[in-house]
């Protein structure tokens, strides 16, 4: 269990974590005591039950961000995501850069469409989408920095 989940919990929540835990205190715990001995016991506390992004089972996670159940599910959602990944490659890359043809195709409504479709086909088959955070925290700074001449990424950028 990570800090900052401790931190979003009210105190009882964090009693009744020590309490199941069998953390014992000698006096009743300040907030500050109780969040410090639940995060020295991390190690145990680290395992939380989390469903498999890929086959919708309920595992033990042993780290935090744990999308998936095993290597198997892990590779599985990782390959379909590729292929889909590449598919949508071609056609934003279109969209951007040939704008003329691809409002003629109605580009950015079959890619919607196609975003559908994959939901639909997540949904039946009872997989979630994970959300990009990774990629966010690795690559949005840098992103942002890169000068891009006129055209400036991210909205009301108006420098
Ligand atoms: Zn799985």
């Amino acid at each position: 269990m990570k800090a900052a989940a401790l931190n979003e919990m009210t105190f009882t929540e964090l009693l009744e974590v020590a309490a199941a835990r069998n953390i014992e205190f000698t006096a009743a715990p300040s907030r500050a005591e109780l969040h410090e001995a639940l995060v020295d016991a991390a190690p145990t506390l680290a395992e939380r039950d989390c469903a498999c992004a890929e086959c919708g089972e309920t595992f033990a996670a042993k780290r935090d961000h744990a999308n998936f159940c095993s290597t198997k599910c892990r590779k599985t959602w990782n390959n379909r995501r590729a292929t889909r990944g590449a598919e949508l490659y071609d056609l934003f890359m279109a969209l951007r850069y040939d704008r003329k043809w691809s409002s003629t195709v109605g580009m950015w409504q079959l890619i919607c469409r196609l975003a559908s479709e994959w939901k639909r086909m997540d949904n039946e088959a009872g997989r979630t989408y994970v959300r990009p955070e990774k990629w966010l925290e690795a690559n949005r700074a840098w992103l942002k920095s890169i000068n891009l001449g006129v055209v400036k990424i991210g909205r009301g950028n108006k420098a």
